[in-house]
């Protein structure tokens, strides 16, 4: 758990008010005492409590990227009210809790449509665990990287409109206490900006990221469904290779050539299917072949955003309920 507090220059009965009309529009949880008021954050709480005749703020995080969130959000709805936190370390001109740096350590052809990154960096350690993504920063050419102003906010130079933030996946991390070197495929597509980046960047560039963020490994049920397209195949080979040996089930994958296919170490119950792009079917059409048993089942999909609302919406027609699939949009 991580803890943070601040005060605010305005009375209490003022600042409870305020969090509470808050906390109904975002539709949280809050708990009330004579003179206190707690909010459930989606990762957190954070706590309103008088002080003199200002108002004390105590954030309870569960880690440094849920902390700098909630920081994140907290000034931004508090500016819309004239009103600064002042926390009670000074945070100006820091790295925000979310951000890490690292450096290229390789970057290389992988397959004639997959590019993959190496990098290490001091604190890259904690992608290991939580969501198995995270977003690449590019902002404006000679900006410098984003810091924490004095109400502990993230400030992007050039302004956050002006940053690209692509997500990728962690497809592989390797540990050294706090650092690690963490590894991540790219498709290359045309028009794409990461794939141009691929091609101009070698060892000893600078990256920021942040994250992690996005779904972890799912919950594995004995039978599992998965369809993905060429941006999901570092995801589906995470969960291929976490998927304990009994699991049973069927995957398929889309890649735009042969030389694209990877080795995969995954269950013998569980078929793994290349489809080679140019034909007919699609990543739909796959998951909509799926035998999905009627119990202890679970389906991912994972592609093109109109095929992931197709997905999202024929899944449960079929008796699929929450917590039995997800479908996710990798990009549009
Ligand atoms: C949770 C998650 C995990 C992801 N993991 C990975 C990963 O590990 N590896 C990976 O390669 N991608 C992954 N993606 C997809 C990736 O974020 C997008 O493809 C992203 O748009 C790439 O950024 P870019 O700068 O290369 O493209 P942009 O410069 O943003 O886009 C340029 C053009 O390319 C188009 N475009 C974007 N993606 C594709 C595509 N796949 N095929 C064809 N055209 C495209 C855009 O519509 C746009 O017209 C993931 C996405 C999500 C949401």
């Amino acid at each position: 758990m991580q803890r943070a507090d601040a005060t605010l220059e305005i009375d209490s009965p003022t600042a409870i008010s305020t969090f509470r009309s808050l906390a109904a529009r975002a539709e949280r949880p809050v708990t009330e005492t004579a003179d206190s008021l707690t909010i459930a954050l989606p990762r957190g709480s954070l706590t309103v409590t008088p002080d003199g005749a200002g108002t004390r703020l105590r954030l309870d995080s569960p880690d440094a990227v849920a902390l700098q969130l909630a920081r994140d959000l907290l000034a931004e709805r508090l500016a819309e009210h004239g009103v600064v936190p002042r926390w009670q370390e000074d945070l100006a001109g820091r790295q925000p809790g979310n951000q890490s740096r690292a450096t290229v350590v390789s970057a290389r052809r992988l397959s004639p449509n997959y590019s993959r990154v190496v990098m290490e960096g001091p604190d890259l350690a904690r992608f290991a665990e939580g969501g198995l993504h995270f977003r690449l920063l590019f902002g404006p050419e000679g900006a410098g990287w984003p810091e924490t102003d004095a109400s502990g906010a993230t400030r992007w130079p050039g302004g956050m409109t002006a940053w690209h933030r692509p997500v990728y996946t962690t497809r592989a991390i390797e540990r050294a206490g706090a650092a690690a070197r963490m590894t991540f495929d790219v498709f290359r597509h045309e028009g794409g900006r990461v794939t141009d980046w691929c091609d101009r960047i070698a060892p000893g560039t600078e990256i920021a990221m942040t994250g992690p963020g996005g779904g972890g490994i799912p919950e594995m049920a004995g039978w599992m469904g998965l369809v993905g397209d060429e941006t999901a195949m570092p995801v589906m080979i995470r969960i291929l290779e976490a998927m304990p040996a009994d699991t049973r089930g069927e995957a398929v994958l889309f890649v735009p050539e042969a030389a694209d296919i990877q080795p995969v170490r995954h269950p013998e119950g569980v078929s793994l299917r290349w489809v080679l792009r140019g034909g007919d079917e699609t990543p739909l059409a796959a998951l909509k072949a799926l035998s999905v048993p009627a119990a202890d089942r679970y389906v991912f999909f994972a592609g093109e955003k109109a095929q992931a609302l197709d997905a999202r919406a024929w899944l449960p027609e079929q008796g699929l309920q929450k917590g039995e699939f997800v479908s996710a949009a990798y990009w549009s």
